[in-house]
């Protein structure tokens, strides 16, 4: 479909195939295999000398519908799911990268992927450098002859630092190595990371693609070279497919994407100054406020700040745990990217097996609350806490 449509349209209209019932909604194909016409059609599929479906693992009509209407989104050539975010990150690294090599990561990344590349990746002998996303000079510095990878989250979770992606891309340029960002919290309905000189994006769709906590999914997006042609070949053989039942869910989630992420990104700006003013609470980190130290970087990076923020609040662990206590409407739980509201305490969850030393220096305070805002009214919202902070 035509590039040059917007975001919006894009969400609705993009990678739609329709059979021969001309179905208005996308079908979804449960089915693990395809039937050829003959033999000979069979060896030629078998061989990738005719295109068509062949077997699920790597060629399903409702999983590239989903492939097709991201990739659009994303402005990139080619796209290819996963079975979850986990997954799409494992088959990057597992398809650009080899033993010896060196990666540069985000300190501030999902705590998974930490582990994944410092562990898992690490007994592959692949060496993982973490430096701050917020410090380009730091990514510079660190950077090997052997730096094959660099690997960002922007906004971070969950103090919603900045990196900046343009000026990154420079660095991995001049060092012959690829540019991933992972972008699960702007989805591109907000941030679109290749028109900034990413190579690769990285999603989650269990979160905000889906947007209703139902399934889980992943994806990479970026050129065809580095993503259809060698992903496509890795899941054929490796196997971390997406369901196509999943798939069917979150082609109807990307149907409402820039609607959620408009008024998602509006109702935490809302909720953000609100808390900004309030009495109780020390700090708030949102990039959508003027307080926030990247917050000009964000406008030029991004259509809107996103629904995720934290706030520290006064009075340390007792006084933040009371505030996530009083709640009765916004969900206790450490996901996020759904329509109903989270909060979480990540210094003793999402946080809490790193030391408190690491902790402190990260930011990560005793006091700190994260809310992912989802599509409640901001005034059921703010009564919701303020029972916990007055
Ligand atoms: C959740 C998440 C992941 C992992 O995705 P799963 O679908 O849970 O495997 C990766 N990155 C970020 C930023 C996330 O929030």
């Amino acid at each position: 479909m035509d590039k040059e449509l917007e975001i919006a349209t894009l969400g609705v209209r993009a990678g739609q195939v329709r059979s021969q019932f001309q179905e208005h909604a996308e079908a979804l194909y449960l089915t693990s295999s395809f039937v050829f016409d003959n033999a000979a059609q069979a060896a030629a599929r078998f061989a990738g000398g005719e295109e068509g479906m062949v077997y699920s693992r790597y060629t399903n009509p409702t999983v590239a519908m989903f492939q097709d209407r991201l990739a659009a989104l994303e402005g990139a050539e080619s796209c290819v799911a996963t079975a979850s975010g986990m997954a799409a990150i494992l088959a990057t690294a597992l398809v650009h990268l080899k033993a010896g090599d060196h990666v540069l990561c985000s300190n501030a990344v999902f705590g998974a992927t930490i582990q994944l590349f410092s562990n898992i990746l690490g007994r592959f002998c692949i060496e993982t450098t973490f430096v701050s996303p917020t410090r380009v000079d730091d990514w510079r510095a660190a950077l090997k002859p052997r730096t094959r990878l660099l690997f960002l989250e922007t906004p971070s979770n969950p103090l919603t630092e900045i990196s900046d992606i343009a000026a990154l891309a420079k660095v991995a340029k001049s060092a012959g190595a690829l540019l991933a960002v992972d972008n699960v919290f702007c989805t591109p309905a907000l941030q679109r990371p290749l028109e900034l000189g990413a190579d690769l994006v990285i999603h989650s769709a269990t979160k905000y693609i889906d947007g209703q906590g139902r399934v889980m999914g992943g994806a990479v997006a970026g050129a065809k070279s580095l993503v259809g042609e060698p992903m496509t070949a890795f899941l054929r053989t490796a196997g971390p497919a997406l369901s196509p039942f999943n798939a069917w869910v979150l082609l109807k989630g990307l149907e409402t994407l820039q609607l959620r992420m408009t008024a998602q990104s509006a109702a935490a700006l809302e909720l953000a100054r609100w808390l900004e003013r309030h009495p109780a609470v020390e700090r708030v980190h949102y990039p959508g406020l003027e307080s926030h130290p990247q917050h000009e970087l964000a406008r030029r990076q991004q259509r809107a700040a996103g629904s995720v923020l934290s706030f520290e609040v006064k009075g340390g662990r007792a006084a933040a745990w009371r505030v996530i206590d009083r709640t009765r409407l916004v969900s206790i739980t450490a996901n996020l990217g759904d329509v109903k509201t989270t909060i979480i305490h990540p210094a003793s969850t999402t946080h809490g097996r790193i030391s408190p030393e690491a902790r402190a220096a990260a930011g990560i305070t005793e006091g700190l609350v994260r809310i992912a805002v989802g599509l409640e009214a901001v005034a059921d919202l703010k009564a919701d806490l303020e029972r916990g902070l007055s």
